[in-house]
C-alpha cells in the first residue's frame, strides 16, 4: 500500500532498497552455482550480471521492482537445474536484446558465440512481422524449437523464464494473465513434460490452473482441503506399515507420500467426466529404491498388502515413456474403500522423472548432448524440425506442435514383439507410418490381434498389429479423418500435395496442347526460356508450376498460348467456343473409384472432389461442374446449389460413377459420410433401439446428436458411414420400422 510517508520517500531510497535485493539474490545464484557446478569458471555470470544491471537500469516490471530482478530469477532457477555458467550467463542475457537497445553482435563480441547463439534463440521475432497474435505465437515457437536442436539450454532457459513470468503473474492485467496463462498449460509444461522436466511441468501447471479455471481452481482446492486431514492421517498409517514391511524384508527404500496435485485431480475430473467428490485415489505414495530388482520387489509386497485396483498396473520400468519416465504403478485398495496410487521407481529414475532432459545435461564443444538417451528425448524436436519444412500454414505448425506435445499414448506390438508407441486413439495407418513411410503409403489393410479390422480402428494397448501392404497403393484423402500421429499426418499430406501437383502438371500440358493443336500453334517449337518468361509474368517460378496452375484451373489453356504466342488466339476461332479450360478437354467423368480418385474418358485423371452442399454418394445421379481453380467439383443433381451453377452451361460436366471392380467385399468399400435425421417419439430406449438398428446393419455411426422438441418428439441426427444409395436406403427403411419413428429424412449438407 502506499502511504503519504512512503510515497515521500526520496527514489535514491527505493533504489537503495532495490540494489540490496538484487545483490542479495545474486549472492545466491552465486552460492548455487558452486554448489552444484564447482569446477566452472563463474567469472562470465559476474560479467553478464554486470552487463544485465547496466542496459536494464531505470527498467520496472509490472511489480514496481526493477527489471533485473526478472532475468537474475531465471538464472538462479537455471542454476538451481545445475546447468552450467554459459547457460546462466545467457539466462542473465535472455532480455537483452529484446527489450533493451542492445545487439546480438554486441552479446557476440562480449560474450562468445554460444552465449549469443543462445539469446538469439530465446529472443521473439519482431511484432510487426505478423497479420495476427496466432500466427506470432506460432512462428515464435518455431523458432524456439529450431534453436533448440542445436543447443537444448535455449529452451530450458524459455522454460525458466516461463516458470518466473508465472511465479510473478498476479502484477499483470487479467487478460494478459489469461492469455499468458493458457499458452504455458497449451505450449510449455506439455514441452517441459516431453523433455521429461516432471517438476517444472508440474509447477507451471498448478500456476496456470488458477488463472485459467479460477472456479475450478477454488473447487477442487476446498474439496481436497476439506478431506486433506483425513487423508493425511490415513497416509501417516500407510506410510507406518509400509517402512515396518519393507524392514521386514530387508529393502532399503524411501517412502514419500502426498496428496495428488491439483492440476493433475482436475485433468482426471475432465478425462473421466466425474465430480471431485467421485475422485477416490486423490492420495499418492511413492517409494524410491535403490536398485531395479528391489522395486519389483516392493511391487510385489504392496500387491500382498493391499488388493490391486484392475487395470491400474502399469510397468513403464520394461516399457518407458517416450519422454524416458520410468516407474512401476499401481492403485490398490486399503481397509474402508480408501484407494491410493503408488509409484515405485529408483533414485536414478526418479532424478530423471524430476529434472529431465536437465538431468544429465553436459557440454562438449557447441551444446551438443553427448548422452544417446538425451539424444532420444530430441529426436522428437528434430522430426518436428524436419516436417515443418512443408508446411506453410504457421497454425498447421502449432497444432502438429499440440498433438506431439501430449503424448497421452498406446502400446503396441509388432508380430515379431517389438514395441511400438503411439499417440492415444492411434489407428493401425499411425502404426505403418511409424514403421516405415512405404508402409504406409502401401497401406492396404491390417491384422490386430489376428483379424482383419478396418483401418480407422483405434488400437489399444497390447494389441498386436500387422500391416498389410500392397505395391503400387496409394494413400488415400480419406486416411486424414483418422490419423492420429502427426508423422502419419504430414506424411499422407505431403504424399497428397505432391500427387495432386503430379497430377495438376500432366492436365495443364494436356489442356494448353489442346488449345493450340485447335489454333495450329506448333508449342513443341517452344523453348523453356519461353514458359519460364510467362511463368514470371504471372508470379511463379518455373514452367511446371505454370502448367500446374492450368491443370488447377487458375488460368485457362488458352491465356497461357496467348502469352506464349502473342495474338496466336485471335487469328481465327475455328469454332465459337469460350470454355475456360478444362471442360471442353473432358467430356465424361467416372467418378468415385477409390475414395477420390476418378478417371475421365480418354484423357487421364483429374482432380475431381465431392461437393460439400450436398454430398453426393455412389448410386445418387450426380453432375460436374469445373471450379475455378479448385478442378471439378461433383453434385448431386437434385442439389439446389446445381440450378444456379449450371446456367453457365459451358462448365458442366457429364460425370458418372465408375464401376467396382472387384472389390465385392463390403468392408474394402470406399463409405461416405451421411446424416441422416430422424424424428421420434421422446422415450427411453428409442436411442438405443436405432442404434441398434445401424450397427446390427455392420454401418459404423460417426456421430449421434439428440435434441428435444416441442410435443414430446425427439430429433436425433445420425451421421453414418454409407458405401451407396441402396445401403443407405435400406438404413432408412430400417429406422422407419422402429417403433416410434415417425420421419426418416437424408440431410445432404454434413
Ligand atoms: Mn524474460
Amino acid at each position: 500500500m502506499v502511504t503519504a510517508h512512503s510515497a515521500a520517500a526520496s527514489p535514491d531510497a527505493n533504489n537503495d532498497a532495490d540494489n540490496q535485493n538484487l545483490s542479495q539474490v545474486f549472492e545466491v545464484l552465486l552460492a548455487t552455482v558452486r554448489q552444484n557446478r564447482p569446477t566452472d569458471d563463474i567469472r562470465i555470470i559476474q560479467q553478464a550480471y554486470d552487463f544485465c544491471l547496466k542496459h536494464h537500469a531505470g527498467q520496472k516490471r509490472a511489480s514496481g521492482g526493477p527489471f533485473a530482478l526478472h532475468p537474475l530469477e531465471v538464472a538462479l532457477v537455471l542454476a538451481e537445474m545445475k546447468l552450467d555458467a554459459t547457460a546462466i550467463a545467457a539466462g542473465l542475457l535472455h532480455d537483452a536484446v529484446e527489450d533493451t537497445p542492445v545487439t546480438s553482435r554486441e552479446i557476440s563480441e562480449t560474450f562468445g558465440e554460444q552465449v549469443a547463439h543462445i539469446v538469439d534463440g530465446v529472443t521473439k521475432i519482431e511484432k510487426i512481422q505478423f497479420a495476427n497474435r496466432e500466427d506470432r505465437q506460432a512462428e515464435n515457437v518455431r523458432k524456439m524449437l529450431l534453436a533448440m536442436v542445436s543447443d537444448v539450454r535455449v529452451v530450458l532457459i524459455k522454460l525458466a523464464d516461463r516458470l518466473h513470468n508465472m511465479r510473478t503473474l498476479e502484477h499483470l492485467q487479467p487478460e494478459r494473465q489469461q492469455a499468458i496463462a493458457r499458452e504455458t498449460l497449451d505450449i510449455y509444461a506439455p514441452l517441459a513434460h516431453r523433455l521429461g522436466m516432471g517438476k517444472v511441468r508440474s509447477e507451471l501447471e498448478d500456476l496456470a490452473f488458477r488463472y485459467v479455471d479460477p472456479l475450478g481452481h477454488d473447487q477442487i482446492r476446498s474439496a481436497v482441503e476439506a478431506n486433506r486431514q483425513q487423508g493425511e492421517q490415513f497416509l501417516h498409517e500407510i506410510d507406518a506399515l509400509l517402512k515396518e514391511r519393507l524392514l521386514e524384508h530387508n529393502i532399503t527404500a524411501r517412502v514419500d507420500w502426498r496428496i495428488k496435485r491439483l492440476y493433475s485431480i482436475y485433468q482426471k475430473l475432465q478425462r473421466q467426466r466425474i465430480t471431485v467428490d467421485q475422485v477416490y485415489d486423490l492420495l499418492a505414495v511413492r517409494v524410491i529404491t535403490q536398485t531395479v530388482q528391489d522395486c519389483y520387489a516392493v511391487f510385489g509386497l504392496i500387491h500382498s498388502i493391499w488388493r490391486p485396483v484392475p487395470g491400474r498396473i502399469k510397468d513403464f520400468i520394461a516399457m518407458p515413456r517416450p519422454n524416458l519416465y520410468q516407474s512401476l504403478h499401481t492403485t490398490v485398495m486399503a481397509d474402508g474403500g480408501h484407494q491410493f496410487e503408488v509409484q515405485i521407481r529408483t533414485e536414478e529414475m526418479h532424478r530423471v522423472a524430476e529434472e529431465g532432459i536437465a538431468a544429465h545435461w553436459k557440454y562438449k564443444g557447441g551444446g551438443s548432448p553427448v548422452s544417446a538417451k538425451d539424444e532420444q528425448r530430441l529426436a522428437w524436436v528434430r522430426q518436428i524440425v524436419e516436417w515443418q519444412r512443408d508446411m506453410t500454414d504457421p497454425n498447421e505448425f502449432l497444432s502438429t506442435l499440440k498433438i506431439d506435445l501430449y503424448p497421452e499414448e498406446v502400446y503396441t506390438f509388432t508380430p515379431k514383439g517389438k514395441v511400438v508407441v503411439l499417440p492415444k486413439e492411434a489407428t493401425p495407418i499411425d502404426f505403418a507410418y511409424t514403421i516405415h513411410t512405404e508402409v504406409g503409403n502401401t497401406c492396404i489393410g491390417a491384422k490386430v490381434n489376428g483379424r482383419m479390422v478396418p483401418l480407422k480402428t483405434r488400437l489399444r494397448n497390447g494389441d498386436i498389429v500387422e500391416i498389410l501392404t500392397q505395391n503400387g497403393h496409394t494413400p488415400s484423402r480419406d486416411w486424414l479423418t483418422f490419423a492420429r500421429s502427426s508423422r502419419a499426418r504430414n506424411k499422407i499430406k505431403h504424399w497428397l500435395n505432391e500427387h495432386q501437383r503430379e497430377r495438376a502438371i500432366e492436365i495443364g500440358r494436356k489442356l494448353l496442347d489442346r488449345e493450340a493443336r485447335k489454333y495450329k500453334i506448333p508449342i513443341a517449337q517452344l523453348s523453356d526460356a519461353d514458359y519460364l518468361k510467362v511463368a514470371t509474368d504471372y508470379g511463379l517460378s518455373n514452367s511446371l508450376d505454370l502448367l500446374a496452375g492450368i491443370g488447377f484451373g487458375k488460368f485457362s489453356g488458352r491465356q497461357v498460348l496467348n502469352r506464349l504466342v502473342p495474338g496466336a488466339t485471335n487469328v481465327q476461332a475455328p469454332e465459337a467456343d469460350t470454355t475456360p479450360g478444362m471442360s471442353d478437354a473432358v467430356k465424361r467423368v467416372y467418378f468415385g473409384k477409390g475414395s477420390d480418385s476418378l478417371t475421365v474418358e480418354g484423357q487421364n485423371d483429374l482432380l475431381v472432389y465431392r461437393a460439400r452442399c450436398c454430398n453426393p454418394i455412389r448410386g445418387e445421379e450426380i453432375v460436374g461442374y469445373v471450379t475455378r481453380g479448385k478442378g471439378v467439383a461433383v453434385h448431386a443433381r437434385s442439389c439446389t446449389n446445381v440450378q444456379n451453377l449450371l446456367y453457365e452451361s459451358d462448365r458442366r460436366i457429364v460425370v458418372e460413377w465408375a464401376r467396382m471392380a472387384g472389390k465385392e467385399d463390403s468392408s474394402q468399400r470406399a463409405t461416405y459420410p451421411v446424416k441422416i435425421i430422424v424424428y421420434c417419439d421422446d422415450h427411453a430406449g428409442m436411442l438405443r433401439e436405432m442404434t441398434a438398428v445401424i450397427s446390427d446393419d455392420g454401418t459404423n455411426i460417426r456421430a449421434v446428436d439428440t435434441k428435444a422438441s416441442a410435443s414430446a418428439e425427439a430429433i436425433v441426427e445420425f451421421v453414418v458411414d454409407a458405401c451407396d444409395v441402396g445401403h443407405l436406403i435400406r438404413l432408412m427403411n430400417g429406422l422407419r420400422r422402429v417403433p416410434g419413428v415417425r420421419e426418416v429424412q437424408r440431410q445432404q449438407k454434413l
